[in-house]
């Protein structure tokens, strides 16, 4: 039984090729079986049917080693129709890209293309994987609420309005990070969760309002005891579903390193391209921008573009101009005429001697094109680092066959609001400042380290975690350096404060995307590719018109008013 993927008429035979979740089948109607053939001749791609016959070895020249049935078919006998289906939009058998709200209108049309099929049988993969790993290592899978007060994480809750307490809301949580902190008060030492999160964000490009983390949590633990199970976890991932050795311990690279060297907290390091100081070769030279930047205090970064020495300068001006769209002052570039000879707008200021120099401090081989831009650190670091990945993408160096893992660690316990002025936590109000660093709350919160990491995975963050507090006294502490008075934070957070008091155990934890690991496993750039229903873009579902607009009595019942903003 299966879906017709495809039907062929030839020389009085006709073949079906019968599809189902497992692959292709052929089948060969013959007219002698008048019956069947004459059904055969009216179904069309996509019917449902069922098909019973003899399983045959095909002749000779007419097998195809290229699928794994390609050997065999199906003589048939009898064919019944168990269903016609219409023409969808969403062809299976002869996709073309249609765009994506035809895809998601009929995602279930859209799923029963062999690739889509991959990527959910995929994903069913990856996750047995992680509980299998999790289950050995003596973790607990516990399911936490989903109608909660709020779970903090930076993001706007979705609400759920409800009857029994007219005016009052449950949250959906933003993570199940209060609960699995409590869990560890219980007792329950290690636990883990496939859980469904909900952030209400900002709309951008590849984000879902709701998405699937592997979340755990561990007893007496620290960090290193948590980036040992996610290796552990991730390299049994990878070589059980993907066949693939990953190294492990994975590299660890602090937050400041990061930012100095590739002007990101989650650097893609498939490639190299880190910045280099190349003040000193700078330092002495007249031409204004770069004296001018010196004197002020500024600093000078060079980066290096593999096998682009000979740009043209119509590209040299186009980066210029990306640079610029990064909040760079601009670039100046040091390349090679076809003769070898440099060739540089500073090469009259700066001298060949001391670009040569340069040129070898940053490890540029002959055929390739140095970038240097001057700044303000800060936004230098920053700007090249966005830079780094356009030119990652323009040139394609990062090789699309490799898996690169490696932890950045010691983030900043707190960021500073430029638009609001106020300090939030840089991960969640419950990560533990650094050993080092508690003095700091107190003198200058923004100066203290967390303990904090993140794993990232070609370039994108693909797990957050910490050490947790576990004391009252310090979480009061943290939630009064994010501006909560004692009074809020007791209301707020009390029953996790009371928690501590109770004989809560230090402990530590993290969190994975599960969308970004599976697309990344299948090569997808968007994780909607690896969501069996995934909103689209703007938060809406094609499908089922997910949000709709409530009816009155809906409304009645929930004791909710609507007012519709006067744009509207
Ligand atoms: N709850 C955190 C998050 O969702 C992860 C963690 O700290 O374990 O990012």
């Amino acid at each position: 039984m299966g879906w017709v993927h495809r039907r062929r008429d030839l020389g009085g035979l006709i073949f079906i090729d019968l599809r189902d979740r497992y692959g292709m089948t052929q089948v060969v109607v013959n007219p002698a079986q008048a019956e069947a053939f004459e059904k055969a001749e009216r179904i069309r791609s996509e019917f449902v049917l069922a098909v019973t016959g003899t399983v045959r070895v095909r002749p000779g020249e007419t097998r195809n080693s290229n699928i794994n049935t390609g050997d065999v078919e199906v003589a048939v006998t009898e064919i019944r129709l168990l269903n016609p289906a219409k023409v969808s939009p969403v062809q299976v058998s002869d996709y073309q890209n249609v765009e994506e709200g035809l895809r998601l209108q009929h995602r279930y049309v859209d799923l029963r293309r062999p690739s889509m099929t991959q990527n959910i049988i995929l994903r069913h993969k990856i996750t047995k994987a992680v509980r299998d790993y999790m289950d050995g290592q003596n973790f607990l899978e516990v399911e936490t609420p989903t109608l909660v007060s709020s779970t903090p994480e930076g993001a706007r809750d979705y609400l759920v309005p409800s009857r029994v307490h007219p005016g009052s809301v449950y949250a959906l949580p933003q993570s199940p990070q209060i609960f699995k902190q409590l869990l560890m008060v219980s007792g329950m030492d290690r636990y883990f969760q496939i859980a469904r999160c909900y952030r209400d964000e900002d709309l951008r490009a590849d984000r879902q309002p709701e998405f699937t983390q592997i979340d755990m949590e561990m007893s007496f633990c620290g960090q290193d005891d948590v980036l040992g199970v996610v290796e552990g976890m991730l390299a049994h991932v990878f070589r059980t579903v993907m066949d693939v050795e990953i190294e492990t311990p994975f590299l660890r690279m602090p937050y400041h390193e990061a930012a100095e060297l590739y002007g990101s907290d989650k650097p893609d390091l498939r490639y190299d391209m880190r910045f280099h100081n190349v003040e000193e070769f700078l330092s002495d030279t007249e031409f204004k921008v770069f004296k001018s930047a010196l004197e002020n205090g500024q600093s000078i970064r060079a980066m290096v573009l593999p096998g682009q020495a000979l740009t043209s300068r119509k590209i040299q001006t186009e980066l210029d101009e990306t640079a610029k769209g990064h909040g760079l002052g601009g670039l100046f570039f040091v390349g090679r005429n076809e003769d070898g000879s440099l060739k540089s707008s500073i090469l009259k200021h700066v001298g060949e001697e001391k670009l040569l120099a340069l040129l070898t401090a940053v490890k540029a081989q002959d055929n390739d094109l140095v970038l240097i831009s001057a700044g303000e650190k800060k936004l230098l670091q920053a700007g090249l680092g966005k830079l780094r990945v356009d030119l990652a993408k323009k040139y394609d160096l990062a090789d699309k066959n490799k898996f690169s893992l490696h932890w950045v660690v010691d983030f900043p316990l707190f960021a500073y609001n430029e638009e609001t002025g106020a300090i939030e936590p840089e991960h969640h109000p419950f990560t533990s400042p650094h050993p080092d660093d508690v003095e700091y709350l107190d003198s200058d919160p923004l100066k203290a380290r967390a303990a904090a990491y993140d794993l990232v995975l070609n370039g994108n963050e693909a797990a957050s975690g910490s050490v947790r507090i576990f004391q009252r006294e310090l979480q009061e502490k943290v939630l009064g350096c994010i501006g909560l008075t004692l009074e809020d934070a007791r209301a707020k957070f009390g029953f996790l404060l009371d928690a501590f008091e109770y004989g809560a155990p230090p402990h530590a934890g993290i969190a994975l995307g599960l969308d970004r690991l599976v697309a990344i496993c299948a090569g997808q750039d968007s994780i909607r590719e690896v969501i069996a229903f995934p909103k689209n873009a703007s938060a809406y579902c094609p499908m089922t018109h997910a949000p709709v607009v409530p009816s009155q009595e809906q409304l009645d019942i929930l004791h909710l008013k609507v007012e519709h903003p006067a744009s509207e």
